[in-house]
């Protein structure tokens, strides 16, 4: 049995903190979907191409350890599980502030698929407090994103605030 997990996220873009939870996640299962949400309940500054070729490319290199697929989808994430036919669901927790949600989130999923369980994942403490929205934030007002996302994604979020 191929063990197949879905790692559901905007990833507008992917940084470190999703890129630490991707390492640790292939050292769980043989392939591993990186759902990229079409809708992501806020406006996104990288369309849905873009955030799935960044994260196609952001992940090459760990292709060794596990399949790694890309796949956009819409709709119920536990929907998009059933249908790529995974049996987790990976999710990454920053902050104690992630487990309320999460909390909610997971015990919904339960009651709508039995048979998917979700397994959490914590980064490295460096990477933790990483969230795109700050990066977008930063990189928006000139500040220093080297930190928190690999060189590709550097370039195109400064490339997306006009800088060179
Ligand atoms: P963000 O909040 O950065 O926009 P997403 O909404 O794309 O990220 O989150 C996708 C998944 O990645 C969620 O399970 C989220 O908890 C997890 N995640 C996001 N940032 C981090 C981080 N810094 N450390 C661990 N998990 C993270």
């Amino acid at each position: 049995m191929t063990r197949t997990g879905l790692y559901p996220g905007s990833f507008d873009p992917i940084h470190n903190g999703h890129l630490d939870i991707i390492g640790r996640a292939v050292k769980l299962v043989d392939k591993l979907v990186i759902g990229v949400a079409v809708d992501t309940g806020k406006s996104a500054l990288f369309t849905l191409e873009e955030r799935m070729e960044i994260a196609r490319e952001e992940t090459a290199h760990l292709k060794d350890q596990a399949e790694i697929v890309v796949h956009g989808y819409a709709g119920l994430t536990i929907n998009a599980a059933r249908s790529l036919g995974a049996q987790f669901l990976v999710r990454g927790l920053r902050a104690f502030s992630d487990f309320e949600h999460e909390f909610q989130l997971t015990s919904m999923n339960q009651q709508l698929d039995r048979d998917i369980e979700t397994v959490f994942l914590m980064a490295d403490p460096h990477h933790q407090a990483v969230a795109s929205r700050l990066v977008k934030e930063i990189v928006s007002m000139g500040g220093d994103i080297t930190p928190f996302v690999p060189e590709g994604v550097k370039r195109r979020l400064m490339a997306k605030a006009g800088q060179r």
